[in-house]
């Protein structure tokens, strides 16, 4: 990790927890995580927990971010709802979730629409791109990673680019997915590159130096302190081990361990 940009360790609770669930896990949680000034942690839980959650997070502690949202600010819109109707709840966004991409159709043309409405609301969109398997098996990873890439920020200015944060996570590698194997450190460090290395020529060295770049599929307890220490990776994005109160407080003392060290 770089030692200017924060940590991150973020929680994607997914379709998980009733809104009582939730309050029960964030009141284990307050009392085992002390904050730390250079980690950020985030939690991700159903939207119908933001508004209820957000009354009892201590935000020093801990930040919230919705999973989902429509690019559209208000309107006829069914079942839907908008960022503007959640900014004062989360602090943080996800965009581009594959789950979002693959299983509910959403498009690069969708993905870019909601990066841009979450800056405009004063939320920090946290922009998931990643290949899937076949992609990878047909050597296409270099080109899924930036397809989506350009396709999400296409229309972000330099300016806004400081309020992003790139979440790389190879589909193959996430849990949910019925092959699911862990990305090698080698791989991971590979995409961290070449996600740099095109920022920096869209917006210059020093934005892409600052951007804060994650890691999510597969992390565990045991296997979180080897990804934090790829160099470039400013954090990770946990689905299923984020579940468990015990594995979660682990990896968080793991990015602690590993902040400590630097
Ligand atoms: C995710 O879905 O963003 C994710 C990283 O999930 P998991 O940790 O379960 O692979």
């Amino acid at each position: 990790m770089t030692s200017q940009r924060k940590t991150y360790i973020i929680a994607n609770w997914k379709m998980n927890f009733t809104p009582g669930q939730a309050s029960l896990y964030l009141h284990r949680l307050s009392n085992r995580v002390q904050s730390s000034r250079n980690l950020q942690i985030v939690l991700a839980p159903s939207t119908i927990s933001l508004q209820p959650l957000s009354l009892q997070i201590n935000r020093r502690q801990f930040k919230l971010c919705a999973q989902n949202f429509y690019w559209r600010d208000f309107g006829p819109y069914t079942g839907e709802t908008a960022i503007s109707q959640l900014r004062g709840f989360v602090d943080y966004a996800l965009v581009g979730h594959s789950e979002r991409r693959y299983i509910f159709g959403e498009t690069d043309k969708d993905i870019r629409a909601k990066v841009a409405t979450a800056i405009r609301n004063d939320v920090t969109p946290i922009l998931c791109i990643g290949e899937t398997a076949l992609e990878r098996k047909n050597g296409e990873t270099k080109s899924a990673i930036t397809d989506q890439l350009l396709g999400g920020l296409h229309d972000v200015s330099d300016e806004d680019l400081r309020k992003v944060i790139i979440a790389y996570e190879p589909v193959w590698a996430i849990s949910s997915n019925k092959h699911a194997k862990p990305a090698k450190p080698a791989d991971i460090a590979e995409a961290e590159m070449l996600i740099r290395k095109q920022i920096a020529r869209l917006y210059g060295q020093t934005t892409a130096d600052a951007i804060p770049i994650l890691y999510g599929g597969s992390v565990n307890a045991s296997t979180a302190a080897g990804y934090l220490d790829i160099p470039g990776i400013d954090g990770l994005l946990i689905g299923d081990a984020s579940l468990v109160a015990d594995s979660f407080c682990s990896i968080i003392e793991s990015a602690k361990g590993i902040i400590d060290e630097r």
